[in-house]
This record gives C-alpha cells, structure tokens and sequence, in this order.
C-alpha cells in the first residue's frame, strides 16, 4: 500500500527530498501511525513543528469553530482571531508589533526588509550590509537564502541579494571586524538547528547586543525553530539577558497551521515598514490566528514551559549516558528540547535502523543526531526512546 502511494508521489512531486519511505497517515499525542498501522515515537515532531503532539486538548476543536466561521480575509479588513494572535504574541514576547507570515523563510524575509528600510530612513543609503552567520539557516527563498551560511545550499542560485557577509558563530570578535558604517543588522539563530545545534553562548550575545547597540546596528533573532518554548522560554533569548530588535518565529508557532511571524520593538516599528511597503495575502489570516492564539492559552493553560524545564533535565541526563557509553557520540549539544549528538561519522543509517524499530529522528547536518520532540513528552518517552537508539548504534 505505501508503495504505490510512494511510487505515485515520485512521479508527480519534483525531486527535492530523498524521503524515507514510509507514508505517514495519523498522529495519537507523541505518536505516529504509517498507512499500514505502523507505529513511531516521534521524537522530530515535524521539525519542531508539533509542539504539543498530535490532537492536543481541544485545539482541533478551536480549528474547526474557525473553519465553519471564516477561513480567510485577506488584509484588507481585520479579523479577531489574528488581533488575539498578535496581543499574545506581544504579550509571551515582550516585542511590540507583530507581521504573520505564511512560513518561517517569508518571516526572514520580513524581517531583512525590516532591516534595510530602518537603516535606508536613517541615512537615505542603498548599500546596506547584514551580518549573518557560518552554518546557520535561515530559509529557502532569496533572502533567505542570502544569510544562510552554507555555501552548498547557495551556489546554484548566485547571485544573492548582496551585502551579505559572514562572521563565526560565537565569536564575536569576527562579527565587530565584518561591522562598517553601512552595516544594519545582525542575523543569527538563538540556537542553530540545521548547522548542527549550536546555542548562542551568553556572553557573545551580549557581546553582540552591546556593539549593535553602540552603532545603532538592528538585532535580529531566528527563533523559527528553537522559539516557542523549546529551549524552556517562551523563546530562547530571554534566558540570555538580551532582546533582539527583530525576532523571527514560525515552525511551531501555529501548532502544524503555515504560520509564521516577525516581530520587533516600537522603536524599529515606528521607523521601518510602512502602508504599502510589506504584505501577504495569506498571512494573519483568521484560521492562522485562531491556531496561534489557541497554541499559546494551551501552554499557559498547562504549564508547557515548566514542563519542558523539568523533563529537559531527564532527556539531557539519558543523552549524557548515551555520550558516555558510545565511543561514535562525541558529544551532546543543545538547549531544552533542541538536543543535538555530535557523531564521529554520519548518522544516516542510524536514523534509518531507528525508523524500522519505530523510532523517529533527525539530523542536523550529516553527522548530528537532533532531537525535537513534542514538548509534551515524559520520561516513559525519553526511556522507550533511548532503548530505541541504543539498539541502532
Ligand atoms: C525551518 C527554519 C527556517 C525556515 O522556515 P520555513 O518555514 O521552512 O520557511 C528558518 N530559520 C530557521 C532557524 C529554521 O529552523
């Protein structure tokens, strides 16, 4: 049966993914089911998009009120939904306007031009730079792509938007030297995900954070995939000590509804993107808004974040053991729920043997094993997990 829908898929869908090859049919809170009943601990969520597993309290329930409401609007008028997405948005971010977008690449993309308008109403130049960084990943549309530091995923499609240059992660000093006067922001993940799960350290974030400001040189944090309460914090620069001046999210932000969003302070808002200079048709619309919305009183109502404290401590334990027993593992790498195992050698096969034993993960990068579980997972999870992967490696 998955065969054929594999092959009919092939056939019509252009080549951009070496799938595995199972078709995925149904999810039951932590857990997947394939077409012919298998079952999978999912501990990718969707690329972090699964926040809270699969038919969480009454969220369906709220999408489907919406659905025999109003799916759509377009900008053009309010709705309630995206108001009430936006004012929690505000309110778990401290940030002060929010722009919904469709997908986490068009928030990039947001909040580049964000950047350049901010900068362009300042001095009236054309030729402003970003900073961005080494491995990270930012999307696959063109700005998008532009800041994101893996030249394989670039190439082909040269030339990018320009002004682009690169600085090391974590070392702030090769970001102070890319700086000049036609600098306007900074890019970076708060923790990496693709690159291979690496968080920002504290210190070089302040670092950052202090020189931005001395220049008056915009910070802007990617928190599409390490944001909405996986490392802990409703996203993770606010357990750093610093506040970006713009701020991406998506991935988990609607629950598994296309949703993304940039957000930044009244001080860029009031002085960047004006009426007619940004839009979207889709974006903020009111079946989005209602997920968003619903998304974020789950959490509150249910204590995500304290959980994801506690049950961090139980998973970074599990790994630690893992590093220790197996000389292939060389090290664990992450923050909250966004864990990462540094390998010696590629982790394709694992991640395929973990799959037949019915045990869903990831890479970052070709040696990285990357866990992103549901943030609702317990320790039961954690253990039937590890077993899972001890057995593969
Ligand atoms: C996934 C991701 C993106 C791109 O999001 P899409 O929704 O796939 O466009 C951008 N930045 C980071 C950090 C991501 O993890």
């Amino acid at each position: 049966m998955m065969k054929e829908v594999i092959a009919e898929a092939e056939a019509a869908l252009l080549h951009t993914y070496n799938r595995y090859q199972i078709v995925l049919e149904r999810g039951e809170g932590v857990y997947l089911y394939d077409l012919e009943g298998k079952k999978y601990l999912d501990f990718a969520s969707g690329i972090g998009v699964f926040a809270l597993g699969y038919h969480y309290g009454d969220f369906d329930d709220t999408l489907k009120g919406q659905i025999d409401k109003l799916l759509h609007t377009s900008n053009y008028y309010y709705n309630r939904p995206a108001m009430e997405a936006a004012g929690k948005l505000k309110r778990i971010s401290g940030m002060d306007r929010v722009f919904f977008t469709n997908s986490g690449a068009e928030a990039v993309e947001g909040a580049i031009k964000t950047a350049r308008k901010y900068a362009y109403l300042k001095d009236g130049r054309t030729d402003h730079e970003i900073i961005a960084m080494e491995h990270s990943f930012h999307g696959r549309t063109m700005g998008a792509l532009s800041v994101t530091g893996t030249p394989k995923y670039r190439e082909a499609f040269e030339p990018m938007i320009g002004h682009i240059r690169f600085a090391g992660m974590n070392d702030p000093d090769s970001v102070i030297a890319q700086m000049n006067d036609r600098t306007c922001a900074v890019i970076l993940e708060t923790v990496q995900g693709e690159g291979g799960i690496y968080p920002a350290e504290k210190a070089f974030l302040q670092e950052i954070r202090r020189v931005c400001d001395e220049r008056d040189i915009l910070l802007i944090l990617d928190e599409i995939q390490c944001g909405m309460g996986r490392t802990g914090s409703y996203f993770a620069w606010q357990a750093l000590g610093v506040k970006p001046d713009i701020m991406t999210t998506a991935k988990a932000l609607g629950g598994g509804v296309p949703v993304g969003a940039f957000l930044m302070t009244g001080a860029v808002g009031a002085h960047s993107l004006e009426a007619g200079d940004h839009g979207t048709t889709y974006g903020g619309n009111p079946f989005a808004g209602a997920a968003v919305s619903r998304m974020i009183d789950l959490y509150e109502e249910n204590h995500i974040l304290e959980h994801v404290r506690e049950i961090t401590v139980y998973l970074e334990q599990k790994l630690d053991e893992l590093v220790g027993r197996h000389d292939r593992i060389r090290q664990r790498r992450g923050s909250g729920l966004m864990q990462g195992l540094a390998c010696d050698e590629p982790v394709g096969d694992v991640i395929a043997k973990a799959l037949e034993r019915g045990l869903i993960l990831i890479n970052a990068g070709p040696s990285v094993l990357r866990f992103l579980p549901p943030l609702v997972i317990e320790r039961k999870h954690v253990d039937e997990m590890v077993e899972i992967l001890e057995e593969c490696l």
